[in-house]
């Protein structure tokens, strides 16, 4: 699953890895998760197919496991090649797996729901739509991160 959107696009953005829905269709976020995150991005008032949408891991780990370090170190340079192609000005990084491929000595925790310059580009850094979808509590800060994404 290598992501869907226009290209070149302005806004790009970047989760952890497909799921069993974009494991069978082969498009990006159109699980639960995805439909969360369609209704927070029509909350930031951005257009779902306006931005380029996809994740560090280009498959689904088997039964949902977290990537390894070996996995993600083996999609990164996709991923950088996918970002030079589509050069976005801003970037939304959804959780952990994206945040630490391209921040790996700084804490998610310490930087959710800001705006950080790095090579050029304007990154927001907020949690993954599937935590909000666990938790009450993640799901009102994703709500209130996207809210800071109007006019990005
Ligand atoms: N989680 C992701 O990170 N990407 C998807 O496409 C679906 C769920």
């Amino acid at each position: 699953m290598l992501g869907e959107g226009p290209i070149p696009a302005k806004i790009m953005l970047i989760g952890e890895a497909p799921g069993r829905e974009e494991d069978l269709t082969g498009r990006p976020f159109v699980g639960r998760s995805g439909k969360f995150l369609t209704k927070l991005l029509e909350r930031a008032g951005i257009k779902r197919e306006k931005v380029f949408i996809t994740s560090v891991i280009k498959h689904r780990p088997p039964a949902n496991r977290k990537p390894t370090l070996e996995e993600i170190n083996a999609c990164i340079p996709y991923l950088e090649k996918q970002i030079k192609i589509i050069n976005p000005k801003k970037i939304i990084i959804l959780g952990g797996v994206a945040f630490k491929s391209f921040f790996p000595e700084l804490e998610l925790k310490n930087l959710r729901g800001e705006f950080i310059e790095k090579d050029g580009r304007q990154f927001f850094i907020t949690y993954h739509p599937a935590a909000g979808i666990r938790f009450k509590k993640m799901k009102k800060i994703l709500e209130k991160d996207f809210k800071k994404l109007k006019g990005f």
